[in-house]
């Protein structure tokens, strides 16, 4: 997998034919694998914020999400030119467990978003088991979240709390979180449930 950095972020050169392949891997393998959606807002982010950095340095997959990175990556005489969606690995994600009979915790969003994105994507994707959702304004402690998240035993986790709040949430407490792919996501849960 060849890596650039763009400013002093790292972004992989990713297809969406890599992120499909790679991630049977991980489950037969049992490990964690972090699809990190990629923006200039991000990069610019990281720089200052140590926990967002920290979390992109950590992912397994950071992906180019939008033309933006691509352009920034020619201007750093890098070579991503493949833009790969967020919303179309969510969707990829979605089309593996759906084959696989894998199960989904959706954290984000308001409360109707996110109950709603469930009931479509479990129309949308027959076989995908919904285990749970929570939304991204509640007052929960992070202890209680975690808690709900890991009595549900999903396989996926996605969190939509927006940027930088994902990123720093993931990175602080995805060492205590029980599933194997995690996904930032931030405003697809508002497109699911259109
Ligand atoms: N969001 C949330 N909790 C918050 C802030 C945002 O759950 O405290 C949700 C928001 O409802 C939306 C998603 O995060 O569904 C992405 O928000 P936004 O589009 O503002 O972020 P971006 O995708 O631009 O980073």
């Amino acid at each position: 997998k060849k890596v650039e950095y763009i400013l002093d972020t790292p972004v992989d050169q990713l297809k969406m034919s890599d992120i499909e392949r790679d991630m049977s891997w991980y489950f037969d393998h049992h490990q964690k694998m972090v699809l990190a959606s990629i923006n200039p807002q991000i990069i610019l982010m990281s720089e200052k914020n140590r926990c967002v950095k920290s979390f992109i340095e950590h992912a397994t997959h950071r992906f180019a999400d939008g033309i933006g990175v691509v352009k920034m990556s020619k201007w750093t005489k890098g070579s991503i030119k493949e833009r790969v969606a967020g919303i179309d690995v969510m969707a990829s994600v979605l089309e593996f467990c759906a084959a696989n009979k894998k199960s989904i915790f959706l954290y984000g969003a308001k409360p109707a978003v996110v109950a709603q994105a469930a009931r479509n994507i479990q129309i949308d994707y027959p076989g995908v088991v919904v285990a749970g959702w929570l939304d991204g304004y509640q007052k929960k402690s992070s202890g209680e979240v975690i808690d709900m998240i890991n009595k549900a035993h999903s396989d996926v986790l996605f969190v939509a709390l927006g940027s930088p709040k994902q990123e720093e949430w993931l990175q602080r407490y995805m060492p205590q979180l029980n599933a194997t792919v995690f996904q930032t996501v931030g405003g697809s849960f508002d497109v699911y449930s259109g």
